[in-house]
């Protein structure tokens, strides 16, 4: 493993973080298989990652509400006695904060559900601007600096999706922010706060944590013919994995990348790669622009799969929707994907059941109009599999 210094904590970071929003499931994503993510973290902390990063709903049953993710890792540490051997990061459900006593009723419920008494990196999450002007009214630097001085949480900081304008505005509002967690990978480079936001991390050397390395694995999966023909051009050959990873961990504005593991594979092939030293050369460089332009012309929209939209209180399941209708454009295979709608996602969870409440809309880290794009997976796939 290589371990990075994160930005002014002068923590030492293990380059590959442990995401836990994505861990294997059995019945529904509130019911982790916790042998299964427990052999996971165990195989991924023996072999040098130092750091996972959880959150308030992660798989949790409603949209945004208690998750059991962190109450899963809080178990696991106990058991393992590793709590103080792991840095832990969590976050602040900032959507769900409306007066200024609940910035501590969640932490003193993350602490219990964690089962410790401090948290190394406390981040806001998913700040959107609304959020920040309502946290901002209800105090949230007092109840910042308090958490930090009397030690409930060792370091602060926020994540986001918004653009770059208003991320330095919130960067330059609280001088004790010291992590920040964006979305990056060789497709966004320009999207959302991308890397103009990075540099500005650098600049005020504030730790940089990165999500959606894979763009929530489209990145990996059914790779189409015409991308992969041009990974074939390189000089040096590596997985879509690897060059999606190591295009990251070759930028020196990258601390840290978060990657929400789902098997025992995917750690192990991911702690593989954080572990070699892999450099992406000048012509490695083009060769990613010219795929991420090559993809963009053919992904129909940005979900990422982050799953903060689901469940829809109506049952659709956008993810999977988005997903057949993304991966049909791709790959330029209506048939197959259509198979793959038809037969994978329940007549009463695919698109045409969509009321169009809007609800979902808020919570969409791609700010989709989520009811919008549904109509058109509807147009294009239709009510039956027959007419392709
Ligand atoms: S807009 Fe559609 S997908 Fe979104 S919550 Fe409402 S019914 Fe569900
Ligand atoms: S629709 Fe938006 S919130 Fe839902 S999975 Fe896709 S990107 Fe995430």
């Amino acid at each position: 493993m290589i371990y990075n210094t994160l930005g002014k904590t002068n923590l030492e970071v293990s380059r590959l973080g442990f995401g836990t929003m994505r861990l294997p499931t059995k019945a529904n994503n509130a019911d982790i298989d916790k042998a299964e993510a427990s052999r996971m973290l165990e195989y991924g902390i023996e072999n040098g990652i130092n750091i996972i990063d959880t959150a308030y709903p992660y798989h949790a049953e409603g949209l945004g509400g208690s998750g059991e993710s962190e109450k899963f890792v809080g178990e696991f540490l106990a058991e393992n006695s590793l709590r103080d051997e792991i840095l832990l990061q969590t976050k602040s459900p900032s959507w769900a904060i409306e007066k200024e006593s609940d910035f501590e009723f969640f932490l003193n419920e993350q602490l219990e559900k964690l089962q410790t008494d401090y948290i190394d990196i406390y981040l806001l999450h998913s700040l959107t601007v609304p959020d920040w002007e309502k946290v901002k009214n209800l105090n949230v630097f007092d109840f910042l600096d308090d958490a930090l001085s009397d030690g409930r949480v060792k370091h602060v900081g926020f994540s986001s999706h918004i653009e770059v304008d208003h991320f330095i505005e919130i960067l330059d509002e609280y001088p004790k922010w010291e992590v920040v967690l964006t979305q990056m990978n060789y497709l966004d480079e320009y999207y959302q706060s991308g890397i103009m936001g990075l540099n500005y991390l650098k600049e005020l050397n504030i730790g940089s944590m990165i999500m959606e390395p894979l763009r929530g694995g489209r990145l990996v999966q059914n790779i189409p013919d015409e991308i992969q023909g041009l990974w074939d051009t390189a000089e040096t050959r590596r997985s879509p994995v690897e060059w999606a990873l190591q295009y990251l961990w070759n930028r020196d504005d990258v601390d840290c990348v978060l990657s929400g593991m789902t098997s025992l594979e995917q750690v192990k092939e991911n702690i593989e790669i954080a572990s070699k030293i892999d450099t992406i050369s000048e012509s490695d460089q083009e060769l990613i622009r010219e795929v991420a332009r090559t993809y963009k012309t053919r992904l129909a929209n940005r979900c990422t799969r982050c799953g903060y939209c689901m469940p829809c209180p109506h049952g659709v399941d956008i993810i999977n929707c988005f997903t057949e209708y993304n991966i049909a454009h791709m790959m330029d295979n209506p048939k197959a994907s259509a198979m793959q709608y038809f037969s994978l996602i329940d007549e009463d969870s695919r698109a045409d059941c969509c009321l169009g409440c809007g609800e979902c809309i808020p919570f969409c880290t791609q700010m989709l109009d989520i009811p919008e794009e549904l109509e058109k997976v509807y147009e294009y796939f239709g009510d039956e599999f027959d007419h392709f």
